[in-house]
């Protein structure tokens, strides 16, 4: 499977390559507790924060790569100012649109594989529209985007996800990833990339693609606000009884 070719910190080969958990009951009724415990606190369900078409979302997803939202919503803006639609930027100089990413973490980057992957998007199915996804099956989807050099799991996951198809796809990004591992429903050695396939089966098969969104919001917003990359707030945290990792007399009254 194709993954980012964009710089990484993440684990080394021999990590990466860390298989999935077998199924574990215990672990899906702590997924479902956690889901559960979390949705009041962040109202859900949550409105969906983009309505873009999905070949659009798809370059949004690039842009995003990390790099802070409002950095990569102000490239996708600026993006489309300067060039009339997505043709526009195959045809341009990389210079050019790299000019216009320039607030995105590795613009350089960026802009050569942004265009590669829409001209592989248009090699492949003959136009720049990704509409017919919407007519697959969401494994099936992902797989003809992960198909695509550059695109992987969070990408795919991404575009079925927050785009205007709605499919019921699970995007894991960084604060999402780091969550479930501090309470014990990935391992420490599972890698952002394979941790899509476990947290999604952890889940029901039959939840909506609303459910499935509200879940990545609920665990990513809780990883931004209370279980902080360097001092996560044990302290306050709703999960505190259910969590293997919370800080020393977090859990007491
Ligand atoms: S108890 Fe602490 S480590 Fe566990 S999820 Fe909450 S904030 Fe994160």
């Amino acid at each position: 499977m194709p993954t980012s070719l964009f710089p990484t910190t993440s684990a080394p080969p021999s990590r990466r390559r860390a298989a999935p958990s077998p199924a574990d009951p215990a672990i899906n009724d702590k997924a479902l507790a956690v889901h559960a415990r979390l949705s009041p606190v962040y109202a859900c369900p949550i409105p969906y924060f983009h309505s873009l078409d999905p070949l659009s979302e798809l370059v949004s997803s690039l842009l995003s790569h990390r790099t802070r939202n409002a950095e990569s919503g102000r490239a996708f803006k600026a993006l489309r100012a300067r060039f009339p639609d997505w043709e526009a930027v195959i045809d341009a100089a990389v210079p050019e649109i790299q000019a216009a990413i320039a607030g995105v973490t590795w613009p350089e980057l960026k802009a050569p594989r942004i265009r590669e992957v829409l001209l592989a998007v248009r090699e492949r199915c003959g136009s720049l529209d990704l509409a017919f996804l919407g007519a697959m099956d969401v494994a099936a989807a992902r797989a003809w985007l992960e198909a695509i050099p550059g695109i992987g799991p969070k990408t795919s996951a991404a575009v079925l996800s927050f785009s205007t198809l709605r499919m019921p796809a699970l995007p894991v990004d960084s604060h999402h990833h780091r969550v479930a591992q501090r309470l014990g429903l990935i391992g420490a050695r599972i890698d952002v990339g394979p941790s899509h396939a476990i947290l999604r089966a952890q889940l029901p098969a039959d939840w909506s693609a609303q459910d499935l969104y509200d879940n990545h919001e609920i665990l990513m917003l809780h990883g931004q606000q209370v279980c902080h990359h360097r001092r996560p707030a044990c302290g306050r945290c709703v999960l505190v009884d259910l969590c293997p990792s919370a800080a020393a007399g977090a859990r007491e009254p």
